[in-house]
Parts: C-alpha cells; structure tokens; sequence
C-alpha cells in the first residue's frame, strides 16, 4: 500500500515511485528515530532499468545506510516484490553548496538539511501537557543564550520533543540569518565522531560543533552508557557554555533519571532549565488533530475526532499515523470520511483498539510494573510496596472499566467501597501534581492489553 509510512503526513497516495515505497515499508522495520534520522530525507534522483539512484543528505547517512541498513533495504524490496536491482545512494552536496571548499567538511549536514519544514511552532499545538516546554522553547528561539542553558527537555517518546527541537532550529535560522545552528540526534552525533575518529579527522569534527552558537542535540539518553562519547559532549558542552553560546538537549526522562548519563554532564544539564512533556490530555489530543488534518486539507467529522482521540495511545506519532491511514484510505477509496470508516479503518491500524480491558487485565500489567504477582495485589498486606500499586490498579480499573466501587472491592480481597473511592481519589490528586506518576499512569495505560 503507498500510503503505509510513519514518515509524516506528506505521503503520496497515487503511483508513488519505487523509493518510496521501500521507505514506506522501511518504516515499519526501523524505529522511528533511526526513520527520522537515516530514512527521511532521503529521495529518490532517478530510476532506470532496475537501478535506483537516491539522494541522501551527508556522507553519514550515505555510509549507514550502506553499512548497517542495507540488509533492511532488501529485505522490503524483497517483500514489496519490486524489479530493483541495485540502490545507489548519492550526497546531495552537488545540489546544495555547503561551503567554498565543501571537500573539507562532507560528513556533517547543514541545519536546515536536517530540520523536518513541519516541524515548527506554528505547528506545535498547546496544551496544558506542553505549555511549559513550548514557552521555554520559545523564549529560547527568540533570546537564544539569553533566556536558558541550557534548556533540557525530556518526556516520552512521541511527546513533541524533537518537533520543538526543530521548531527552535527553525526560527533561529530565520531570526538570525548567520548565526550557526547545528542540530544533531545523538545517534548521528556518535556516528559522525566514529566516521571522523576513523578517517582521523577530529579536528574537523571540533570545528564542527565547537564553533556553533547554538547546538540542538536529540535524545541525549542514547548516550547513555557511553563514556567516550560522552566525554566528547562534554568537551563540547564547555567550549559552547564558556563562550555564553545556546545548547538545547532532549532525552525521555529527566538527567537524574537518563541511565547511564556520567554525573559530571547530569550536573551540568541541570544547570540551566529542565521542563518536561507529559502525554497529550484528550482536548489537546484533539486540536493536535484538527491542525494536522488542517495541514492535509481535510475536516474531520466531529465523531470521527473523537473516536480517533479515544482510541489512539497518547503517543502523538500514533495519533498521526491513524490520520494519515484514514487520509489515504479516503483518497484511495474516493469516499468521505465517516465513522465507519475510520472504525474499520483504525481497527487494523490500532492492535487491540477493540479490546476490553478487564480488571483482571489491569490487574496484571500493574503487578508487573511493580514486580508483583496479581495475587499479591489483592491480598490484605498493607505495607507501601503493595499497597500503592494496588491504589493504582483501583484507579486505574475505575477509569477505564464500568466496574462499581463494590466490584472493584471484591476483587481486592473484600475491600470496603469507601477504601476503593479513597485510592481512587488520592491517585487521582496524586496525578495532578506528581508528573512522574501522570507519566506512569499513561504508560500503564497503554500497555493494558
Ligand atoms: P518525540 O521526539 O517526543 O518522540 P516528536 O517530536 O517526534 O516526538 O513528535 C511525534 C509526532 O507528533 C510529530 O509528527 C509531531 O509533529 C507530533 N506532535 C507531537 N506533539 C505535538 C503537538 N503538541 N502539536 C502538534 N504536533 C505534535
Ligand atoms: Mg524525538
């Protein structure tokens, strides 16, 4: 199918050439951020007789995805049953002028090359979830240097951390035409240093990052564990603070709680501003939608919002990647959005969207979290280590089964309904003002099956 791409909404729905239907099926194979940072921009320059040429941004990407990505490669040609016989990729260098002497520094890829156009604050959806993290993004994009620095943001995977990385980029370039802004994931970042570490080019690998005067770095937690790295971003980080120059960093959980981080780099990140993204209330959930379909042209019918809204994770990526299926599937089928259509639609798209959760289902995923047997839940013991997991199981079986207050009692070795309305009410005011549970709670949440 053309349209089978996490890649964004920008998907061709008629006759999609040959590359991008291997991407298309890419992304099913790879992780999202090894899509993002390998896969993405990449695009297809001709295609002859079997052969296709494919332009790639840099020399890194070039190299991975001959070397540790073309098993993949083959792999979706072989399933998408395509005539191809050899993919060549080629830097686009000759297209866009890096530099007078752009021999000098081909493994690094300009900013702008890197930085997604969708991602920019104008479209970046506010919601009590976000507002914070979008503030302080903003005030850095505006004052860069000026505002914090660093500026660490952290929260799960598809919370919008590398769309507010990149809406930051974005302005700043615009802002400030000349000033130099180097965006990097950390996986590339670890690549360009081992492709620069191996071709003894570090020097150029210093000038790189030490002459920014702002550095975005994405998902930093993938350095975790990794000491040489990490001495190298350390080295950077210095130069760059030293000399009062912007640096941005993201990762999925906060320094303290990023594994594996040496304790010299958590200081210094939690020198400046953390802020966190927490999941996506289903408000914002909605007009995250609605801007999204806004951008393809298309008006969702309120039920069909809402259904989506509901059924989805609070993953934002899952959010889009359901839109984008009812898109296509409009398109190709040349009807209108409905209900039923995105019921029959979604129930493929989403595992599990049409289970019931059961108490004993929630009893289960919560116990395991917490490394307990679900017997162990239900019975009497009051000490903390069960009984808060047990408050969240309750709380948990009340938001999102119809069991009563006494069902779920009984369940839990005879409790009292009163005890049952308590748990579920301090983890409800819990949640408000502890973000680490809110996070649990969403996570347990999806991952009930
Ligand atoms: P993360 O880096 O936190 O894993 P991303 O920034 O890649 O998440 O976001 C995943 C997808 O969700 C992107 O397509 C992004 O545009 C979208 N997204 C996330 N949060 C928002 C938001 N508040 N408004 C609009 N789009 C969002
Ligand atoms: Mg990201």
């Amino acid at each position: 199918m053309p349209f089978e791409t996490q890649a964004g909404l920008a998907v061709a729905v008629e006759a999609p050439d040959m590359w991008q239907r291997i991407k298309a099926n890419l992304a099913s194979r790879m992780t999202p951020q090894a899509y993002q940072n390998w896969v993405m921009r990449t695009e297809l320059e001709s295609q002859d007789n079997g052969s296709l040429r494919v332009l790639v941004p840099d020399e890194v990407t070039k190299d991975f995805l001959e070397q540790e990505y073309s098993d993949e490669v083959r792999g979706s040609i072989r399933e998408l049953d395509l005539p191809v016989r050899s993919v060549v990729y080629l830097t686009s260098t000759g297209r866009v002028t890096i530099s007078d002497n752009s021999s000098a520094e081909p493994v690094f890829a300009s900013a702008s090359g890197q930085l997604n156009p969708r991602f920019r604050f104008e479209n970046f959806v506010v919601g009590s979830c976000n507002q914070f993290a979008h503030a302080a993004a903003r005030a850095v994009a505006s004052f860069p240097s000026r505002s914090y620095n660093p500026l660490f943001l952290y929260g799960g995977v598809g919370m919008g951390k590398t769309h507010l990385m990149h809406a930051i980029g974005r302005a700043l370039l615009e802002g400030y035409p000349g000033m130099r802004v180097v965006y990097t994931s950390s996986e590339r970042f670890m690549n360009e240093m081992v492709a620069c570490l191996r071709a003894n080019r570090m020097p150029s690998f210093h000038r790189h990052y030490r002459s920014a005067d702002v550095l975005l770095v994405d998902d930093v937690q993938i350095l975790g564990g990794k000491e040489r790295m990490q001495e190298e971003f350390f080295h950077t980080f210095n130069e760059l603070y030293d000399h009062q120059k912007q640096i941005v960093i993201s990762s999925d959980a906060a320094p303290k709680a990023t594994s594996g981080l040496v304790e010299r780099l958590r200081s210094r990140f939690e020198w400046g501003l953390m802020v966190d993204l927490q999941p996506p209330d289903l408000e914002t959930k909605m007009a995250i939608l609605d801007k999204k379909a806004e951008m393809e042209g298309v008006t969702l019918p309120e039920d069909v919002r809402i259904h989506i809204a509901t059924k989805t994770k609070s993953n934002v990526r899952e959010l889009e990647g359901a839109l984008v299926k009812l898109i296509a599937y409009s398109s190709v089928t040349n009807t209108p959005i409905t209900l039923s259509m995105a019921q029959q639609v979604l129930k493929y798209l989403i595992p599990g969207s049409e289970r019931r959760i059961t108490m004993e289902s929630v009893i289960r995923t919560v116990a395991d979290h917490f490394q307990l047997q679900p017997t162990q839940l239900k019975q009497k013991s009051n000490t903390h280590a069960i009984a808060y997991p047990r408050q969240i199981a309750m709380y948990l079986i009340k938001e999102l089964t119809q069991s009563s207050l006494p069902e779920i009692g009984r369940v839990f070795g005879g409790k009292h309904h009163t005890t049952v309305l308590h748990s579920v009410q301090k983890i409800d005011g819990l949640r408000q003002k502890d973000p680490d549970l809110n996070r649990l709670i969403h996570k347990l949440m999806d991952s009930i099956h």
